[in-house]
């Protein structure tokens, strides 16, 4: 497929439905070439919702007035636990920008989910560290890190974030992360404020650059008391368009249905691996933490179970003509040493 820039703007912006559905058709061919029918199921474990950063978008932010938790290791442990036995061997363990979560302890609990697990991958996303910060993490057993650049032009990242946050810096971290040996996850939202074809086309340059191992997007969602919360949310078409560019871009991409998508729409997550998906991540989270960790209004099986979740997931993609194996899913191309810049 033709992915000039002149041919990328055109499929962002066509109305043609045979289009659209060649491009999505193509983009399953490219993922099954190299992954077959499989989706990869990440087990979602939050780990915190205190944050230090204050983006514009995220129902997170340190202004919001909101009760906040972190999780144990022992919690940690347990939805470990629970996922390992659901079939899951990723752990993502996400949360805000936590002074709480040192090093010390970070790398204590990553040690601990290597020891009890070693047939499982684990991954990080904690936002921004220090180089040093994230080598330990590291050395420490973690595999992978998500930290999704957010947007690849500096104005607009300049918009969705207070001037404390740079643009450089997130890029240097993501330079570290994978000169670090991380299999790196960058992404964005899909119809942030000021979002622009030109910047989305800046974004997928980024990715044909620097080729993430993950790539995570997924449409922005307005959250309630946020500077942006009267905000449209993003279009679910054009994400997943973006989805399938993005496949057939970088055929060896790890690239997730989000819950954003399937937030947004009830078949958003099964239309996302008709796009060329092939990553889903059920929550693992404890059910009594879910709802206190609200990026965004009316975020995806707030009040069920691991297993239910799981099991949930796992219909919706059979029902489809997915496998969804007991597999870490690692990425499957060639190691990759090229840059931000
Ligand atoms: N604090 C870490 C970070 O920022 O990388 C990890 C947690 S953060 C909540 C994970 C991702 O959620 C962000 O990278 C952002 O793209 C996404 N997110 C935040 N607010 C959102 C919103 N309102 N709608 C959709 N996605 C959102
Ligand atoms: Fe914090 Fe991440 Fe939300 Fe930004 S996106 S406010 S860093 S949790």
């Amino acid at each position: 497929m033709n992915l000039s820039s002149s041919n990328l703007e055109r499929l962002l912006t066509t109305s043609d439905p045979v289009a659209v559905d060649d491009l999505y058709e193509e983009a399953c061919r490219q993922r099954d070439a190299v992954y077959g029918r499989k989706v990869f199921m990440r087990g979602l474990i939050e780990v915190s919702s205190h944050c230090r950063n204050n983006c514009l978008y995220c129902g997170l932010r340190r202004d919001m007035k909101c009760e906040r938790y972190r999780l144990s290791k022992e919690q940690i442990l347990h939805c470990c636990r629970t996922g390992y036995g659901l079939g899951f061997r990723t752990f993502v363990m996400q949360g805000g920008e936590d002074g709480w979560m040192t090093d010390e302890r970070v790398c204590d609990i990553v040690r601990a989910v290597k020891a009890e697990f070693p047939d499982c991958a684990v991954t990080l996303s904690l936002g921004e560290r220090g180089r040093e910060s994230f080598a330990r993490l590291r050395e420490a057993g973690a595999d992978r890190y998500l930290l999704r650049h957010e947007t690849a032009d500096p104005a607009h990242y300049a918009r969705l974030h207070p001037a404390e946050m740079r643009f450089e810096h997130r890029m240097q971290c993501l330079q570290d992360l994978r000169e670090l040996g991380f299999q790196v996850g960058a992404g964005f939202m899909v119809g942030s404020p000021d979002q622009s074809i030109a910047t989305l086309m800046k974004d997928l340059e980024f990715i044909d650059r620097f080729r993430p191992e993950m790539v995570g997007i997924g449409p922005f969602i307005p959250a309630a008391g946020t500077p942006f919360e009267h905000e449209p949310a993003g279009s679910v078409e054009l994400t997943l368009r973006l989805l399938a560019i993005i496949r057939i871009m970088h055929p060896h991409v790890l690239l997730p249905a989000t819950s954003a998508l399937g937030t947004l729409h009830p078949q958003g997550r099964e239309r996302a691996i008709r796009a060329g998906a092939n990553v889903v991540m059920p929550n693992l989270s404890p059910q009594d933490t879910r709802a206190l960790y609200s990026i965004y209004n009316n975020k995806l099986a707030t009040g069920s179970e691991a297993a239910e979740s799981a099991a949930d997931i796992r219909a919706r993609m059979k029902a489809i003509g997915m496998e969804v194996p007991t597999e870490r899913g690692d990425y499957q191309g060639t190691k990759n040493q090229a840059s931000v810049q």
